[in-house]
């Protein structure tokens, strides 16, 4: 507990420091946010350097409450966590990508959506995705689901299974935040992905310090050996993407290329780099 500036006392229980109460309000809105349509789905081009060319986009959920205004998305996944709501937002989530992929005409694009641990060790998980993935008329590598290493600690066989099934009916799965975890590098090859993506905290100081750019250049060498794609994520400027692309990665994500946008915006993106 921890005196406020009313000088009463509040319980403080999570990283940002909310009070019960505001917690028990926020979740009651964020309750509402999807028939409010107050939650939304943004998306970051994934870019190919050497071709410049958009080779898929990560779907980033936003919420705009009337009362609370923009929150961060990890403030409102964290309370959809603890609470059981992910599972509600995580299917409209991969409704809204699933839809947003088949709107997309151009061949080779790949359309990806975040699924936090929790969502994967429901039973139902795959067989939903699969169902989406069917309705959708999909083809196959045309959508990825983003996984991070958290969701191995659990039980590493089990999750395995799950993903195989997904990659079966043309899924491709993607290591988030990559180096971040309790990354063993000899897991790698035991896990059915097809990508990995470095995390923004390795390349946020790439250019400037040596040592970290070793560790990524080895990274990356050793990921291609396992035939494995990379995405370097949080690309901030040209030194960054030109020092990754040296390290012989050539996809990245960033606000270099373009923050997270609305659907419009991401197919007018798309559309602008085509005509030039
Ligand atoms: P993440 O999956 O690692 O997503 C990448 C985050 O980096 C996004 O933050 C994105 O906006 C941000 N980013 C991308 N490029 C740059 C850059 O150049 N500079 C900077 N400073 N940031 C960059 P965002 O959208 O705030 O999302 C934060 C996290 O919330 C995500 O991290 C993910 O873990 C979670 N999240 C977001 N949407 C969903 C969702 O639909 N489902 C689940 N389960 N988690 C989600
Ligand atoms: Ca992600
Ligand atoms: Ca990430
Ligand atoms: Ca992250």
């Amino acid at each position: 507990a921890k005196k406020n500036s009313k000088g009463s006392y509040e319980i403080y229980n999570d990283q940002y420091g909310m009070s019960i109460e505001r917690r028990f309000q926020m979740l009651s809105e964020l309750k509402l946010s999807i028939y409010n349509k107050e939650l939304v789905c943004y998306y970051q081009p994934q870019y190919d350097y050497d071709k410049k060319a958009v080779v898929g986009f990560e779907s980033l959920a936003r919420w705009n409450s009337k009362k609370f205004g923009m929150v961060p998305p990890l403030q409102f996944i964290e309370l959809a966590e603890e609470t059981g709501f992910i599972k509600q937002l995580g299917r409209f989530m991969i409704n809204q990508a699933f839809a947003f992929a088949k709107s997309i005409s151009d061949p080779g694009i790949c359309v990806s959506f975040n699924a936090s641990p929790i969502e994967l060790m429901q039973a139902d998980f795959t067989d939903y995705v699969i169902e989406r993935f069917c309705y959708y008329e999909l083809e196959p590598e045309s959508v990825a689901i983003e996984i991070t290493e958290s969701c191995l600690i659990e039980s590493f066989d089990d999750v395995v299974k799950k993903l195989k099934i997904l990659t079966d009916c043309g899924i491709s799965i993607y290591l988030d935040d990559f180096g971040t975890g309790f990354s063993s590098l000899s897991y790698l090859k035991e896990l059915p992905i097809h990508a990995v993506k470095i995390d923004k905290s390795f390349i946020d100081n790439i250019v400037s310090d040596r040592v970290r750019r070793d560790i990524v250049d080895m990274i990356i060498r050793l990921a291609h050996r396992l035939n494995l794609k990379v995405i370097a994520e949080g690309v901030e400027t040209k030194e960054q993407a030109q020092c990754i692309s040296e390290c012989g990665c050539n996809l990245i994500q960033g606000y270099y290329i373009s923050k997270p946008v609305p659907g419009e915006e991401a197919i007018a993106f798309l559309d602008e780099l085509k005509t030039g």
